[in-house]
């Protein structure tokens, strides 16, 4: 192992084991800690049309949001130890949360990260990735096309209600992770674990209203009004 290889591996395992805001980053959300709050969205509810219609957005916001903050909160209401932990420190040590409330957490604290997530990787102006973001995705995955299809491939074909991801290791790697329900790869079972880059929803509550069916008519959609400015500093 050389010194390059020693600092990344001392570098993960600092990340994983001590850290309480293991991403060095978060929502920057006003509500990091219980009570968690809904979010406003960055832009009003039609601005995404005619790519994702606007009852769908309020639907998706004021309802589905809405309610996984209502479900954490109420989980940590009986957890008040809990209570000062930042949502990805809970996300990424669910195995710390009492098994009575681990799985409420995880889908709860999952649905809220990943919603917030979700609503500010779009972006009503319409952009370009940079060079600089396309050359190194064309780094790992051969093309800006190949990386375009195997993301929306493998959401595409996520069986049942998920997410995909592109995903950054602690060391740098990435890939593209597609989970189930409301997991997200701050989750320790997820892998690779690491740091969300970009992620779509791809439960049919996201766009069963305009689509129907047709999932891959609302990715295509979804990726018109992708903010690539907010997926390059991510990247970082
Ligand atoms: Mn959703």
């Amino acid at each position: 192992m050389n010194r390059r290889q020693f600092l990344g591996v001392l570098g993960a395992l600092t990340w994983m084991g001590l850290s309480r805001r293991p991403f060095g980053w978060s929502l920057a959300s006003e509500a990091e800690t219980y009570p968690f709050r809904l979010p406003p969205l960055p832009y009003p509810y039609e601005a995404l049309e005619p790519h994702i219609d606007a009852r769908t957005m309020q639907i998706h916001h004021q309802g589905h949001h809405q309610t996984y903050v209502q479900n954490l909160n109420k989980a940590l209401e009986e957890l008040p130890q809990f209570q000062s932990w930042e949502l990805e420190r809970l996300l990424s040590h669910l195995s710390d949360v009492p098994s009575s409330h681990r799985t409420t957490i995880q889908n709860n604290g999952g649905g809220h990260w990943n919603h917030s997530f979700f609503w500010r990787i779009l972006s009503p102006t319409p952009s370009e990735p940079s060079k600089a973001l396309q050359a190194r995705l064309e780094k790992v995955f051969g093309s800006w096309a190949a990386f375009r299809a195997k993301f929306l491939d493998t959401a595409a074909q996520l069986f049942g209600s998920g997410w995909v991801w592109l995903v950054q290791t602690p060391r740098g790697d990435l890939s593209i992770v597609p989970t189930a329900n409301q997991d997200n790869p701050l989750m320790p079972h997820i892998t690779p674990q690491g740091k969300p880059i970009l992620g779509i929803d791809v439960w049919e509550h996201a766009y069963y209203l305009k689509y129907q069916n047709r999932r891959t008519e609302y990715l295509a959609a979804v990726w018109q009004v992708i903010n690539w400015a907010q997926v390059e500093a991510l990247l970082g």
